[in-house]
Order: structure tokens, then C-alpha cells, then sequence
């Protein structure tokens, strides 16, 4: 499609994605296998350290690089959530980490020697109320000693680090709600079996996501990242980028969906003529193409406020909701496009269905979203 950004990037991309096709996925999706060949092969192509700063042996590129790159794998028919947090979820220490935190950790991140990509945020009893977590570190002399739960943290048993937030000081104690949690780099060789168990959790889509449970898990105290106490805010900074990524991802899907279905409404014959030929079977694929289009401009607007360093959390969740209501829309009118054969594994369109679906859940909700529009942009009460 016309005038994308960085075609170089993207034509890599796409040389890249072509040596994992349909098959590839379709048979990970079967067994909820996890990406190994395909992950090393971009982090190989030093794709996944895009936005690592150059002095740290990174790309130095800015966020738009980076989503331009989730992007095409998605609109390959791939998917990035194998490794897309290898992406940004280093952010939180390249912002707050010291300086030999960051001389330690993200140049191998970088040379993709330590896989940084595990996120423990959200918990089975606080869900989207960050502010009730109850994982606890305690401080004991050098170490602080943590328990408590987590769930849906996809790639545990993928990643080395892991960011953990957790309660330094219990909600009630604490200045503020969001006051008093804090940012802890786990070192998952070390933690597995020595206090952090790892149950993955099956789900409708191939996603490596786990239940943490943490029972006196003892980490250093030196992997505190920043000032204790302020992790909230750390994690807020980073969800920013995470969110604006994933939407890129929405864009890759729609385009894929966009893409499938106008070649199969091309080619059809039904009735003695392309089914494409019929409007009530173009018009939703036209519906598509503009609601992606106009999904991706906020994406792009978005990801150019992030990276001027200016505030874009509206934006970013904008950019978000618009991005995963386009590629769910388009991914109905694909399934639809294509009759009978949409269901059919082998044409990997039920597949991305079920992958798009996420997003309007994950990594925040649509809910939450509109709330946050309300709320902060056009000053309706809160209703929580
Ligand atoms: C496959 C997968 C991977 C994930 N990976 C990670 C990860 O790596 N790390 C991590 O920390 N988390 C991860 N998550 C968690 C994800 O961020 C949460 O599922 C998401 O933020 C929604 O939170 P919840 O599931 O607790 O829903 P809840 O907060 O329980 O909400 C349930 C529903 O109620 C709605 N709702 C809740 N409160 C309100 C309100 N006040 N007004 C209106 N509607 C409301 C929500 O919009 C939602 O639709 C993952 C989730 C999934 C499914």
C-alpha cells in the first residue's frame, strides 16, 4: 500500500516472514508450540532490538521502526506475540534503570543473549485495577522476598528476565492507591524451582502465556529498578509504547484479512462471476481498507508523539481501540468473504480470527479504553 514507512524494514521484514509460511503457524497452533525457529531468525536479523539505543548495540530506532516491523509479520500471516516484548519491555530499564543496570542488561538484550520479554503485571484477584495487586516483596537485608500470583504472563517460560511489579507497601499504607509498588528484575533461571513455579495456561490462541505463583522467591535487592515505590508509574510509561506496538500488530492483521479477502473475491466464481463482482460481498472489504487506514494515521500519530517524547497516553490507547476494532471488523468480513472455506484450517483465516480477537481484551480492554476517553478527554464523571 502506498507511502509506508521505512520500506527497507518492512521489505526485509516480509523477505523474513516468507521463509515461515501458513504451514508453519498452523502447526505450532496445533501442539500451542512456541516460535523458536522464527523468533531466533528476527532476533537474528537484529529486528527485535530496534529501539535499543546504538550505544547499547541496538538499532536506535524509534518506535514507528518498531511497529513497522510487527506490523508486516502480522500482515505475513505470522504473529509477533512470540517475541514482541523483547521489543520494549526493556524500556523500563533503559528509562529508570541505573547506569550499570543498564550497561549490564541491554547490550545483551541487544545481541539477544538474555530474552527480556516476560511482563508480570496483571493478577487473578486485581485485574484491570492494577492498584489492588497483592504479590508483596519484603525486604530482608540484601534480598527482597517475594509472594503472592500472577496470571496471564505469556513467555515466562520463554525469557530469562522477567519486569515483576509487586506491592513494597500494602494499598492501605500507602500515600495513594498507585503509590507503593515496585519494579523488580527477575532472573527466571535462577527463580524456577527456587520459589517461582510456572503453570502455563492453555488458551483459544497460541500465546505461551502462564500463572505465576511465588512462594519466598528471593531476589537481589540490587534488581530494583528505580525508586521503590514508584513502579506504577514505571509500568505506565512503558504500556504506552507496548500499546501502540500492539496496534501496529491490529493494523499487520487487517491488512492480512484486507488482502485475503480481496484476492478471494477476485477469483471466486459463484453464479457464473467473481463473488466480488457482488457489493454486498465488496462493500465490507471497502469498509475494511478504510477503517484500517484510518486506524493506522493514530497509530502513526501515536508512535511520532512517543517518540517527539511528548504525553500520548490517549492517543496510544486510541490508536489501539480504533486498530483492534478494524482488524476484528476485517477479520469477520474475511471469514465471511471466504464461505465455507474460512473455517478450513488450511487457509489460516480462522487461525488469525482467533489470534485478533485478543487485542480488544489484551493488553487493555476496550472497556477501560472508553473510560479513559471519558474521563480524561471529554470530562464525564468517573464511574469507578
Ligand atoms: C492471552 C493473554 C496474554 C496476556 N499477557 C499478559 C502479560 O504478559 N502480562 C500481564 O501482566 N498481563 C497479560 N494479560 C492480561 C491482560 O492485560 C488482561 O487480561 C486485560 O488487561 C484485562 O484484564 P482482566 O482479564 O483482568 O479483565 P477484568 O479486569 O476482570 O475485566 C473483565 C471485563 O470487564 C470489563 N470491566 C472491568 N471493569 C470495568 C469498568 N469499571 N467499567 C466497564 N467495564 C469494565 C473489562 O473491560 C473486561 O471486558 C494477558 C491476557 C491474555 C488473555
Amino acid at each position: 500500500m502506498a507511502n509506508e514507512s521505512f520500506p527497507e524494514i518492512r521489505e526485509a521484514v516480509r523477505r523474513l516472514s516468507a521463509r515461515f509460511p501458513g504451514p508453519y503457524w498452523r502447526a505450532l497452533d496445533r501442539e500451542r508450540a512456541y516460535p523458536t525457529e522464527f523468533v531466533a531468525a528476527l532476533t537474528e536479523a537484529g529486528f527485535l532490538s530496534v529501539l535499543i539505543p546504538e550505544e547499547y548495540g541496538g538499532s536506535g530506532l524509534g518506535l514507528a521502526a518498531g511497529a513497522a516491523v510487527l506490523e508486516e509479520i502480522h500482515r505475513s500471516g505470522g504473529n509477533g506475540a512470540g517475541c514482541h516484548a523483547q521489543m520494549y519491555t526493556m524500556g523500563v530499564v533503559l528509562r529508570h534503570g541505573s547506569p550499570e543496570q543498564k550497561q549490564v542488561y541491554l547490550p545483551k538484550i541487544a545481541a539477544g543473549e538474555l530474552r527480556l520479554q516476560a511482563f508480570g503485571v496483571t493478577e487473578p484477584d486485581a485485574g484491570t485495577d492494577t492498584t489492588r495487586i497483592t504479590t508483596f516483596a519484603r525486604r530482608e537485608g540484601d534480598t527482597y522476598v517475594v509472594n503472592g500470583r500472577k496470571l496471564w504472563i505469556s513467555r515466562a517460560e520463554h525469557s530469562d528476565l522477567m519486569v515483576l511489579l509487586c506491592r513494597t507497601t500494602p494499598r492501605d499504607q500507602a500515600a495513594k492507591p498507585s503509590d507503593g509498588m515496585s519494579v523488580l528484575l527477575v532472573d527466571m533461571r535462577e527463580a524456577v524451582g527456587k520459589g517461582l513455579t510456572i503453570t502455563p495456561v492453555r488458551t483459544m490462541l497460541n500465546h505461551a502465556t502462564t500463572e505465576l505463583a511465588f512462594d519466598d522467591l528471593a531476589v537481589p535487592a540490587a534488581n530494583l529498578i528505580g525508586a521503590k515505590g514508584q513502579g506504577f508509574r514505571y509500568i505506565l510509561d512503558g504500556m504506552n509504547a507496548e500499546r501502540i506496538l500492539i496496534a501496529a500488530e491490529c493494523i499487520g492483521d487487517a491488512k492480512f484479512f484486507i488482502d485475503r479477502a480481496s484476492a478471494y473475491a477476485r477469483e471466486r466464481q459463484v453464479f457464473g462471476r467473481p463473488i466480488g463482482q457482488n457489493q454486498g460481498v465488496q462493500f465490507p472489504i471497502a469498509r475494511a481498507y478504510v477503517q484500517m487506514t484510518a486506524a493506522q494515521h493514530m497509530v502513526d500519530h501515536a508512535a511520532a508523539l512517543f517518540e517527539a517524547g511528548e504525553p500520548c497516553g490517549t492517543e496510544a490507547n486510541m490508536a489501539k481501540l480504533a486498530a483492534s476494532e478494524a482488524s476484528w471488523y476485517a477479520a469477520d468480513m474475511c471469514l465471511q468473504t471466504h464461505g465455507g472455506f474460512g473455517f478450513a484450517e488450511e487457509f489460516d483465516i480462522e487461525r488469525k480470527f482467533r489470534e485478533t480477537r485478543l487485542y480488544q481484551v489484551a493488553p487493555i480492554s476496550t472497556n477501560l479504553i472508553l473510560s479513559h476517553v471519558a474521563t480524561h478527554v471529554l470530562d464525564l464523571p468517573k464511574s469507578f
